[in-house]
């Protein structure tokens, strides 16, 4: 998504969705009228003037109590936000300024993102300016009275918003994918560097005088660009006076904070080592995508068993990136490396992919189905109310439960299975988060 995203946010029922689809125009989202309907975030394009941008309708739940609920919410606004451009704050004239608006207020004000505040469903005009007036109270500036449905008051609104979006052009449009190569010394990072780059090119002359970190190349290759983060120090040759490992992990872990996915590279001959996991297990905390290839398997003996017997190893000592691909290549010979970069396109596409409530809430109830929470000494039973996607890269998931702690590790590790199986996230790990208000 290239255009500025504009997120619309505020309690329920004060008229978001309508707001949203005036913006749109006719390509329209539906508009819920009974209390308990979950939404999705749907984001829509429109215009203003010679302006195009995103709308995000962050109204992803209705409840009845919005007090209780109001972390769903805030946790939904809280995604949007954190893309956004600007945001709208709505709140409902005919009610008045009530505590849930205030607390939203609040939250808003420490926010980095410009925020406008719109007073919906002021359909007359006089009555319209003495209802936004009460609004001044939320402190976030000027409130502009608006009627979503009938569309007065919003030209104000928005001749204000398009002062607060970056023209068009400043945000790129195709992005690129970070890739860190990581292994331990010898394994053939550099070798598998000049089997994607090309010999020739591979030899970096640093100009003197400039420091030698940090220094990235960049492939094309079918109309997807890459980067390949800290080639310096993949090319940087076992210095003897840095030489030690502390020094190459520590710019390892460097790199894959960088990266979008994560090359482990993993010495055929050698197999997982105590580092290899060290590794893994980093890519795991920092949420990256990552691919195992393993290496100089050109140098390995090879019978019809090899690779599974191979396969069933690796995945003993690196059972904490089960879900990563794993590929044997010779950066020697060529064979296979250019199917690292499908492997890591498809990752990606899984570490930035978005799964919609309504399916995540299918494999919910499926789950719980098939295999009930379990029930603690006291009688009660773990409940699982609802669950929805936060955030991705990596994709995490916010299940909203009775009380956290009624949910063993081995439950977890089921739900966690569950999603695995029914939506498949290859090539990325993922997040379920246990979020209870005790
Ligand atoms: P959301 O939960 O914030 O997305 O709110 P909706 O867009 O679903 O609207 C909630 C209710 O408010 C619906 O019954 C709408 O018809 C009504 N509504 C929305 N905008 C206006 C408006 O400008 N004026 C009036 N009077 N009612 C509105
Ligand atoms: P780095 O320290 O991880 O960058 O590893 P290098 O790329 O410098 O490779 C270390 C050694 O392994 C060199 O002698 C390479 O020739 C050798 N090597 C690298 N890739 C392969 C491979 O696919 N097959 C074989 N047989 N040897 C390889």
């Amino acid at each position: 998504m290239s255009l500025p995203v504009v997120a619309i946010i505020g309690r329920p029922n004060v008229g978001k969705s309508t707001f949203v689809n005036r913006l749109a125009g006719e390509q329209t989202a539906i508009v819920h009228d009974e209390p308990g309907v979950t939404r999705d975030r749907t984001y829509l394009k429109a215009f203003w003037r010679d302006r195009e941008f995103t709308v995000v309708d962050t109204g992803g739940l209705i409840f009845n109590d919005d007090t209780e609920f109001l972390p769903f919410i805030r946790q939904q606004a809280m995604t949007a936000l954190s893309e956004a451009s600007a945001a709208i704050l709505l709140v409902d004239g005919q009610t008045g300024p009530n505590s849930s608006d205030e607390e939203i207020a609040s939250w808003l004000r420490v926010q980095k993102v410009p925020v406008l505040l719109a007073v919906n469903k002021c359909e007359s005009p006089e009555q319209g300016l003495m209802q936004a007036a009460e609004f001044w109270s939320l402190g976030l500036g000027e409130p502009y009275p608006i009627s979503a449905i009938h569309g007065s008051g919003t030209g104000d609104l928005l001749d204000e918003l398009i002062n607060h979006l970056p023209m068009v052009q400043d945000i790129p449009e195709n992005e690129e994918i970070k890739i860190a190569i990581v292994g331990r010394p010898n394994v053939g990072k550099s070798s598998l560097l000049n089997a994607f780059v090309g010999e020739e090119r591979a030899i970096v002359s640093p100009i003197s005088g400039t420091t030698r970190d940090a220094i990235d190349t960049f492939i094309e290759r079918d109309g997807h660009k890459y980067r390949l983060i800290d080639t310096a120090g993949i090319r940087r040759k076992k210095s003897i006076e840095y030489g030690t490992e502390f020094f190459s992990i520590n710019r390892a872990f460097k790199a894959i904070r960088r990266s979008d996915v994560v090359l482990l590279v993993i010495d055929a001959l050698d197999g997982v080592t105590d580092q290899d996991q060290k590794l893994a297990g980093r890519i795991v905390d920092e949420g990256r995508a990552c691919i195992i290839v393993v290496n100089k398997w050109d140098a390995i003996e090879k019978d019809s068993h090899t690779i599974y017997d191979y396969q069933k190893a690796l995945e003993e000592r690196l059972h904490f990136t089960e879900w990563a691909d794993t590929i044997f290549v010779s950066a020697q010979t060529g064979q296979r490396v250019e199917k690292i970069l499908e492997l890591v396109t498809s990752s990606v596409e899984s570490h930035r992919r978005r799964v919609s409530t309504s399916v995540i809430n299918e494999v919910l109830e499926d789950a719980v189905h098939w295999h009930s929470p379990p029930v603690s000494r006291g009688g009660r039973q773990g409940k699982i109310y609802y669950g929805t996607q936060v955030t991705t890269a990596p994709p995490t998931i916010a299940l909203f439960v009775n009380e956290s702690k009624r949910f063993n590790d081995n439950y977890r590790r089921y739900i966690e299975r569950q999603f695995r199986q029914q939506l498949g996230f290859k090539g990325t790990p993922i997040r379920i988060l246990w979020r209870s208000k005790k």
